[in-house]
């Protein structure tokens, strides 16, 4: 059994790995506490407790939290189990919670997320979603995959983007979705004050060689590149796009420093 590698990024924000000894895939999830609820962004790879500890990490986690702030927050105290898209390296886990107490799992299809949040438009809308004294912005994000979203979290400036923004392949499966997706991006990042502070996704793959990437399968990456990207990887990676072929072209990669853009339209 491998444990998650736990780093709390701050006194009410964890983020979770997924060891590379359980799933080649590592996916990075984050769990962000409020006074009502805490919210998970995905389970990752791998459905067996015995093999990648999910609810014990995640119930540890909301243990040690409640306990160092007995007074501030509400009882029962919820879980929420959110996604930041429907690919099976990240909703795998959610058997392992779906029977917690107080723990409501969102669907995985876009109209499930679309009702969950409340999108009044879809993928246009941003929706506020609130924790109790800390609200996430819900951003639609199709175009890795249909029911993808991004989160922003407003205390620590966090965007969390994913596979859609990471260090490491970025997979196109559509492209005229991905990139009204990025221009979304840009535009909320352009109008958010006080500014983005940092992206983070939701693999590493990249090595801290620019360019250099490691490929799928790989179980050891002792020089892997940092998870956090600058809000500016933005119109790096909408730049890459014009780069892309169209429907219909051959894959195409567009390697940059810190992503590998990957056409990869079915
Ligand atoms: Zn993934």
């Amino acid at each position: 059994m491998t444990a998650a590698d736990v780093t709390w990024l701050d006194p009410d924000t964890v983020q979770l790995r997924q060891p590379k000894a359980s799933h080649w895939e590592a996916p990075f999830l984050f769990l962000l506490f409020g006074r009502d609820r805490a919210i998970l962004f995905d389970t990752g790879a791998t459905s067996d407790e015995r093999v990648f500890a999910l609810r014990g990490a995640v119930d540890g986690a909301i243990e040690t939290w409640l306990r160092k702030h007995p007074a501030r927050f509400a009882r029962p105290y919820e879980l929420v189990v959110a996604h930041t898209h429907a690919h099976g390296d990240h909703i795998a886990g959610d058997a392992l919670l779906a029977a917690r107490p107080g723990t409501t799992v969102v669907g995985t299809t876009p109209a499930e997320v679309i009702a969950f949040f409340g999108f009044p438009s879809w993928p246009d809308a941003v929706v506020p979603f609130d924790l109790g004294g800390r609200v996430i912005d819900v951003i639609g994000a199709p175009g890795h995959e249909p029911s993808a979203v991004v989160y922003y979290d407003r205390a620590t400036r966090i965007l969390f983007t994913g596979d859609t923004v990471c260090p490491g392949n970025l997979y196109v499966r559509d492209r005229a979705q991905f990139v009204q997706t990025i221009d979304r991006l840009i535009r909320f990042r352009d109008a958010t004050k006080p500014r983005i502070k940092t992206v983070l996704g939701a693999h590493v793959e990249m090595s801290t060689t620019p360019g250099v990437d490691y490929p799928p399968g790989t179980v050891d990456q002792p020089d892997e590149a940092p998870l956090a990207l600058p809000p500016s990887i933005l119109d790096e990676v909408r730049a890459a796009l014009d780069v892309t072929g169209k429907h219909g072209a051959p894959k195409k990669r567009v390697v940059r420093d810190r992503f590998i853009l990957v056409d990869d339209q079915r």
